[in-house]
C-alpha cells in the first residue's frame, strides 16, 4: 500500500509542472527570449509581436488586453516602438500592476545608451524613431544591461526566488562572454552596407561595420522614386557589400535595386524566431553575424 502511495506521489510530481510564479508579457520576441533566460520555469511568457511583423505597425488586439489583465509584468522595448498599441493595452486591461511607475511596467530602453537621439522631435514628418533609434536588440553591450535590469526587477517582484533570478543572469552573462569571444573572430570591420530601414545602427556601432545609405529616406516613410534613383546612382558608384533587408521590409524594392546595381541582397532576421535556427537571442545574433560575413 505504502509503495503504491509513493508511486502515485512520484507520478503526480512528474505529471504536474511547477506553476510559474510570474506572468510576463513581452512585446517583441527578443524580450520574451531574455525573460525566459532570466526567469526560466518561474515565468510564463506571452509574446505579443510575431517575429516577422514590422514592430512599428502593430495594432492592439483583444487578446493583448486579456493577457494584460492577468499579467504581473509587461516588458517592452520603449522609445515609442509600441506606440500603436501599448497605451491602449494598459488603459483597457486596467491592471494596476502594469501602470507606469510600478515595478510591473518594465521599459527595457531605460538600460540602453540610445543612439540617433534627435535634438528636435518632429513627428509631423512621420519619422517612426522620434525618441532615437529603438532597435538596440542587435547590440550585445546594451542587451547585457537590459538582462541585468530584468533579473533585478524579477527579484523585486518575486523576492522568494531572488537568488534564482540573480543566478540565471550570471549564467546569461557567462554565456554572452563565450559568444562574444567567438563573435570577435567574425571580421565585419570596414564592411559597407545599404539598409532598407534604420534597423542596424547598433549592430554597426558594436561590430564596426558601416551603413552608407537607406532605401527609406526617413524611418517608416516609403521611398520616393527620386530617392531610389539617387540611391541607385550612389550604390552603382560606391559598390557596398550588400543591401540589408528583413522578412517584411521592401522585398520588391530591394530586388529591383539589387538587379539595377548588381549589389546582392542579404535578408537578416529582424527578431528572435524570424528565420529558422534563431530560437533564442543568442541564436538570433549568431545567425545575423554569420549572414553578414
Ligand atoms: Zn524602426
Amino acid at each position: 500500500m505504502r509503495n503504491i502511495f509513493f508511486a502515485f506521489l512520484f507520478f503526480f510530481t512528474l505529471a504536474s509542472p511547477v506553476a510559474a510564479e510570474l506572468h510576463v508579457i513581452a512585446t517583441p520576441p527578443w524580450i520574451g527570449s531574455l525573460a525566459r533566460e532570466n526567469g526560466r520555469e518561474q515565468v510564463a511568457v506571452t509574446i505579443l509581436v510575431k517575429p516577422n511583423q514590422d514592430p512599428h505597425m502593430v495594432e492592439a488586439k483583444p487578446s493583448m488586453i486579456l493577457a494584460g489583465r492577468k499579467a504581473d509584468i509587461i516588458m517592452y522595448n520603449g522609445l515609442d516602438l509600441e506606440i500603436g498599441y501599448l497605451p491602449l493595452l494598459l488603459e483597457s486591461s486596467r491592471n494596476p500592476r502594469l501602470m507606469p511607475g510600478k515595478s510591473g511596467n518594465f521599459d527595457c530602453s531605460r538600460f540602453v545608451s540610445v543612439i540617433d537621439k534627435p535634438t528636435v522631435t518632429d513627428r509631423s514628418m512621420g519619422d517612426v524613431h522620434p525618441l532615437g533609434n529603438p532597435h538596440y536588440h542587435f547590440s550585445p553591450a546594451n542587451i547585457l544591461r537590459v538582462a541585468e535590469g530584468m533579473s533585478q526587477t524579477l527579484a523585486l517582484l518575486d523576492a522568494a526566488n531572488a537568488d534564482f533570478y540573480r543566478q540565471n543572469f550570471q549564467g546569461f552573462a557567462a554565456r554572452l562572454a563565450d559568444h562574444q569571444q567567438r563573435w570577435a573572430t567574425i571580421r565585419l570591420q570596414g564592411k559597407r552596407f545599404v539598409a532598407y530601414h534604420k534597423l542596424f545602427e547598433y549592430l554597426a556601432a558594436d561590430f564596426g561595420l558601416q551603413i552608407t545609405g537607406y532605401v527609406e529616406a526617413k524611418p517608416g516613410i516609403p521611398p520616393s522614386a527620386a530617392h531610389v534613383e539617387e540611391l541607385v546612382a550612389a550604390m552603382t558608384s560606391n559598390a557596398p557589400d550588400a543591401l540589408l533587408t528583413t522578412g517584411f521590409y521592401g522585398g520588391k524594392d530591394a530586388e529591383s535595386i539589387s538587379a539595377r546595381t548588381g549589389v546582392k541582397v542579404i535578408t537578416l532576421p529582424a527578431d528572435v524566431g524570424a528565420l529558422a535556427g534563431t530560437d533564442d537571442w543568442f541564436a538570433f545574433m549568431d545567425q545575423t553575424l554569420i549572414l553578414l560575413q
